[in-house]
């Protein structure tokens, strides 16, 4: 497909050479290894429409391979992992608390340590101790300012867990122990959220409130599975109306875990907050939650294309 249309070459060929952006525009890679495919500006996504990353080039990323984002774990470690995301997706937590462990399994959460990494700021050191890099495991576990909340649960202190130097073996046994990875989570959620209020210089929770704050979460996630009353009033109070022209598509996954399926929910409301169209649907349950949040927001971009409506704002939640 790179081959150069030299001036001598035989007529057969040039005619060969002719078809080629045409096959071009219509030909997705088969992924493979990885190795020969360019994240950016090659058709690979596994999609009729848009098989290519149309968002700009991230900093850093510019000439990233298929490959490194696969990475091709061997077979053990898939099936561990596979395991290991059962679990997370059996806890009685809110999606956005899984997906934060899924992603800091995965190495994929913009700690200081990996933007840093990624060129994107200057300096990858811990905001609160200042004394180490902010990787994954320092964020959530490693930081001596945590060491007061660690103390609080003696499950949280044992030396597996402080042994651990990569996070996924350290979610690991915190499943394993007596660690009560339900409030464990919820505490990382808690942490997560307050790294990012620090980044951006918003009003965070004090560290000796994370795990009332909790605890408080845990009662409320145990009176409703899906998402607690207390969510639901601040979601609705804060829904602002979209300006003259413009309609707002809230959209939300939500998944069964009984049956092994997940449901996609998408409300099209104008600035009066009436419903213009809605529409959902049960899918099978998909490999991670944040694939949920994606099909959400991808379903709801199909309805506002179906009916034809281009002055749209995305909103995630109802
Ligand atoms: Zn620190």
């Amino acid at each position: 497909m790179e081959a150069k249309n030299l001036v001598n070459a035989s007529y057969a060929w040039k005619s060969i050479l002719m078809g080629r952006d045409v096959i071009k525009r219509g030909a997705t890679w088969r992924i493979g290894s990885g190795l020969s495919v360019n994240v950016w500006g090659e058709n690979w996504l596994p999609t009729k429409h848009n098989p290519r990353i149309i968002t700009p080039v991230v900093v850093g990323w510019e000439g990233a391979k298929e490959a490194s984002r696969v990475q091709q774990p061997s077979q053990s470690s898939t099936q561990a992992l596979k395991l290991l995301w059962n679990k997370i997706w059996a806890l009685n937590v809110p999606n956005k608390v899984k997906t934060l462990i899924w992603r800091a399994c995965k190495n994929s959460l913009p700690t200081k340590a990996n933007l840093f990494r990624r060129k994107i700021i200057p300096d990858g050191r811990c905001e609160i101790c200042k004394q180490e890099d902010e990787d994954i495991m320092h964020a959530f576990y490693r930081c001596p300012a945590l060491q007061s909340l660690k103390n609080s649960i003696p499950a949280w202190n044992q030396g597996s867990l402080k042994q651990s130097t990569c996070f996924t073996d350290f979610i690991g046994f915190i499943f394993a122990g007596t660690a009560n990875p339900t409030l464990f989570s919820l505490v990382l959620w808690n942490l997560g959220n307050r790294l990012n209020n620090l980044k951006l210089g918003k009003p965070t929770l004090p560290l000796d409130k994370v795990l009332e704050h909790s605890r408080e979460r845990q009662l409320e996630s145990h009176s409703s599975p899906m998402m607690s009353t207390k969510q639901r009033r601040m979601q609705t109070a804060t829904w602002t109306p979209p300006q003259d022209n413009w309609y707002k598509i809230n959209f939300d996954g939500v998944t069964f875990a009984d049956d092994r399926s997940a449901g996609l929910g998408v409300v099209m409301l104008n600035k009066e907050g009436r419903v213009m169209a809605s529409v959902s649907q049960k899918i099978p349950l998909p490999m991670t939650v944040i694939e949920v949040e994606v099909l959400a927001a991808r379903r709801a971009l199909e309805l506002a294309v179906e009916l034809g409506f281009d002055h749209i704002i995305l909103e995630r939640g109802f």
